[in-house]
């Protein structure tokens, strides 16, 4: 069975983009649903301790899918590159979903829907 992971990464929790969700209820809701094997919120994944908490999670990690749900998936890619290679994490392994603007039932929509067909 795939290993999977989901992280929730928010604009240090200040962004308009997820005032409307309950970050917690959204990832509450996938841990009772056992959508992944773990679930983590960061505040800024693209910084550098964000660089840092990738390495730390990723290095030598068994994690097969790894979920980042947060901003535009193509900026996820170019912001979390140099990490994920410090990493030594395979970049195909990371799934970025776009949840910016969303309330708690519309995040959580999109996130199963991506990790149950796995894109
Ligand atoms: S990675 Fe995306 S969601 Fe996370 S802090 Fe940076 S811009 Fe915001």
């Amino acid at each position: 069975m795939a290993k999977k992971g989901l992280l929730l990464c928010v604009c240090l929790g200040t962004c308009p983009s997820f005032q409307k969700m309950d970050i917690f209820e959204v990832l509450n809701r996938a841990r009772r649903e056992k959508l992944v094997d773990w679930v983590g919120i960061h505040p800024q994944l693209c910084s550098d301790d964000g660089d840092e908490y990738f390495k730390t999670l990723l290095q030598g990690a068994d994690v097969d899918e790894l979920y980042v749900a947060g901003c535009d998936p193509n900026m996820q890619r170019k912001m979390f590159r140099d990490a994920f290679e410090m990493a030594g994490f395979p970049r195909s392994n990371h799934k970025g979903i776009e949840i910016r603007n969303l309330d708690t039932d519309g995040a959580y929509t999109v996130i199963k829907e991506n990790i149950e067909t796995g894109i």
